[in-house]
């Protein structure tokens, strides 16, 4: 079987009633920095610490660097894996000092050698004799990713690692951690629930469901083409509404379309993504403003036409109030559609 970095084929992890990881497959190859995408409960930490090697499969079988590390009959245990994992809560060691932190897994000779250099790059110089609780929150966390690259490992596991971070302060950490680990070209596995977490910083999405991987894609794709509507709707806001596809143009009640993927079928369902809906105001307008949500950089309306409700974001600068007539005007754009 060719692998890349990391390769899962038919992995379930139960605990006793509870199918937490149920047949996944997943490969990520070298290189890349990868999101595991999915709603809190899903077995993506389970995932995580099957491929850390904490876990051990029920079934199924897991190679990394082209190597079997869990199948019947195989098992490497984490310290051999060369993987470096981040944990949700970073699990630093209180009592002992963020030097001693870093250099806990590593021989004594490479600690001398190794410390001082994992430090410089996550930004800490001269932090090493503080203790855990002398830090920010965001300086914990580095010392975590510091403590996770020390071994040199070419994959680097993150499990969700600004969920304890201010939310005004995760932008920028996310362009920091991101710009650490793309110096270093380390493979990078980050888990999260937040879809413009994974979307700003992945190369591709794995969308997780219910234990296993339903979906994978770059972000574009996981945006545009989503493959079920349960992924359409768990990735973004949207107008899902009937349509007639033929000759690769679906028609709806707001506009005709091209099809994204047109599947054969002509009683369809459509994915129109907000920001595809221009509203124009107009008193003799088919549609209603009938919710308004303004946020800065866009504005959220819910407009009602013909009986049906509508959303639609626009940027700021095209302001309509609510109670306004409007005009429904979809982007001239493809669409994805289900049968
Ligand atoms: P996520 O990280 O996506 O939130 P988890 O992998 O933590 O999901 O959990 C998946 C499912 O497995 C959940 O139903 C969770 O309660 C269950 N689970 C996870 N770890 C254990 C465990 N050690 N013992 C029992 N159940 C667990
Ligand atoms: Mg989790």
């Amino acid at each position: 079987m060719a692998c890349g970095m990391i390769c899962l084929h038919g992995v379930s992890k139960s605990y006793g009633g509870v199918r937490a990881v149920h047949e996944a497959r997943l490969c990520v190859e070298r290189g890349e920095f990868v999101a595991l995408l999915g709603p809190s409960g899903c077995g993506k930490t389970t995932l995580l610490r099957l491929i850390a090697g904490f876990e051990e499969p029920d079934a199924g079988e897991i190679r990394l660097h082209d190597a079997t590390v869990a199948a019947s009959g195989n098992w490497t245990p984490p310290e051999r894996r060369r993987v470096g994992m981040v944990f949700q809560d970073y699990a630093l060691f209180p009592h002992l000092t963020v030097a001693e932190n870093v250099g806990f897994g590593l021989r004594r000779r490479e600690r001398a050698t190794r410390v001082p250099i994992v430090l410089a790059l996550v930004d800490l110089c001269g932090l090493g004799g503080r203790y855990p609780h002398e830090l920010s929150g965001g300086q914990q966390q580095r010392v975590a990713l510091a403590r996770a690259l020390a071994p040199g490992p070419e994959l680097i596991l993150l499990d969700e690692p600004w969920s304890n971070i201010d939310p005004h302060l995760r932008s920028s950490m996310r362009d920091e951690l991101a710009r650490i680990l793309r110096a270093i070209n380390v493979t990078v596995v980050l888990v999260t629930h937040d879809r413009e977490e994974a979307f700003s910083l992945a190369d591709r999405v794995a969308l997780m469901r219910d234990g296993t991987v339903v979906q994978e894609g770059t972000p574009e794709q996981i945006y545009l083409e989503p493959a079920t509507r349960w992924a359409a709707e768990f990735v973004g806001a949207g107008n899902f509404l009937p349509g007639r596809l033929a000759d690769g143009i679906v028609a709806t009640h707001v506009g005709r379309f091209a099809a994204l993927n047109p599947n054969g079928a002509t009683d369809v369902e459509v994915l129109i993504r907000p920001e595809l809906l221009e509203l124009e105001p107009d008193p003799a307008g088919g549609a209603e403003v009938i919710g308004r949500e303004f946020r800065g950089h866009d504005v959220f309306y819910r407009v009602l036409l013909d009986g049906v409700e509508l959303v639609s974001q626009r940027p700021s600068n095209e302001l309509v109030a609510l109670g306004e007539r409007v005009n429904v005007r979809p982007h001239a754009s493809r669409v994805t559609v289900f049968s």
